[in-house]
């Protein structure tokens, strides 16, 4: 019973978390630190960063891939308070432009 129960309480915290999942870019912001160079959104698979008032806003449709955040070269992305302390990576083999290339562009 204890195990059907665990069961069905994974299935929903699943189900509520892909639901949520485009949303979850409400948590991001980019902080004084930001160039406005746009990288950010020239490197999202989902194009769901524009750059508006000089920083990038987010339109959730959010896929949660973290390449906003990683490719960002002054660490300016935050996702709430979990990041702050956070190392980045970039795989050094891929480029802005190949992020690009499987966008289409
Ligand atoms: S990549 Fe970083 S510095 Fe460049 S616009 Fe985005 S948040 Fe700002
Ligand atoms: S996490 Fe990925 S999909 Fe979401 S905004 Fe950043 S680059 Fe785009």
């Amino acid at each position: 019973m204890y195990l059907a129960f665990r069961i069905f309480k994974f299935t929903c915290e699943t189900i509520g978390f892909i639901k949520n999942l485009h949303g979850s870019d409400k948590a991001f912001i980019a902080n004084e630190k930001c160039t406005s160079c746009g990288i950010c959104a020239r490197v999202c698979p989902v194009q769901n960063i524009i750059i508006e008032n000089e920083k990038p806003s987010w339109k959730h449709r959010c896929e949660l891939c973290l390449a906003c955040l990683h490719f960002c070269p002054v660490a300016a992305i935050q996702m709430g308070s979990k990041t702050a302390k956070r190392g980045r990576y970039k795989n050094p083999s891929v480029t802005i432009a190949d992020m690009k290339k499987q966008r289409g562009e």
